[in-house]
């Protein structure tokens, strides 16, 4: 069977769809058959992050509400193999949803894919708790700044009251000479959410410029940060690797 993840943070711009992106890419290139899903509706931007921005036709409603079922709704990616992707609705998602049907999704995605990232909306309303139905583990992303990082304690504990005890944390945007000033910190966010640390990123500049000349990060001619999201996806496969900064 496999995992659906989902990819949180209360607050925008920490990196989400960023690492929903380079993540599911990593995941696929390392052969694991991989679905994503944009859940935020309406501001849905993950098919941009994945160079993908003409498969945008479908959308996960059309799941949940039977009209399709879920093979039919995805697209293939025609440039990384194993990388599937379905988009958000452009319209609101209602916030009574169907619990039921949005978990018989999930069961379906289990017995088709490996894993499923889902790229969640930022604040800690419907979108986000619809999110998180029954899902396998939660990866909360965070800046390396210490308001984003309480936000994080937050998000993690709001995730826990949904039922999700595995939790992972994934620190982005990291400015290496800054490090040494964080460390501490991370250590009371893992500390204190009690999550493991999924890994840390660079900040990177390659990743505006790869995501401008449309090419997914991991196929960039520089790999800087697509290395550390490359072992942060052999850690979400159960692989010991260690923690290097940076490669
Ligand atoms: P979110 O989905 O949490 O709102 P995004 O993934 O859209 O955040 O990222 C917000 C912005 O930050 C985007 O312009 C993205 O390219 C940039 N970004 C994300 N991660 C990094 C990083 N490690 N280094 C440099 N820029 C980054
Ligand atoms: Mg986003």
């Amino acid at each position: 069977m496999g995992k659906v993840i989902t990819v949180a943070s209360g607050k925008g711009g920490t990196g989400k769809t960023t690492a929903v992106a380079a993540l599911s890419s990593c995941l696929a290139v390392l052969g694991h058959k991989t679905l994503c899903i944009d859940f935020d509706a309406r501001l849905g931007n993950l098919d941009l992050a994945l160079c993908m921005t003409d498969f945008t036709i479908m959308d996960y409603l059309d799941v949940v509400n039977g009209r399709l079922d879920i093979m039919a709704a995805c697209s293939e990616s025609g440039r990384i193999p194993n990388l599937f992707f379905l988009s958000a609705p452009t319209v609101s998602v209602p916030e009574d949803i169907d619990t039921v049907a949005l978990e018989n999704m999930f069961e379906k995605i289990r017995r088709d894919f490996d894993f499923c990232l889902i790229d969640a909306p930022a604040g800690l309303g419907s979108g986000f708790r619809q999110a998180h139905t029954s899902v396998d583990m939660s990866i909360i992303v965070t800046t390396g700044d210490i308001a984003s990082m309480r936000d994080c304690s937050r998000t993690a504990d709001t995730v826990r009251q949904m039922g999700v005890s595995n939790l992972r944390l994934l620190v982005n945007r990291v400015v290496p000479k800054n490090l040494k000033h964080i460390r501490t910190t991370i250590d009371d966010v893992i500390d204190t959410v009690g999550a493991q640390l999924l890994g840390i990123i660079p900040e990177d500049k390659n990743i505006f410029l790869a995501l401008h000349e449309d090419i997914p990060l991991i196929l960039y001619r520089k790999r800087y940060s697509a290395y550390d999201f490359l072992d942060a996806a052999r850690r979400i496969t159960g692989e010991d690797v260690p923690l290097q900064m940076f490669k």
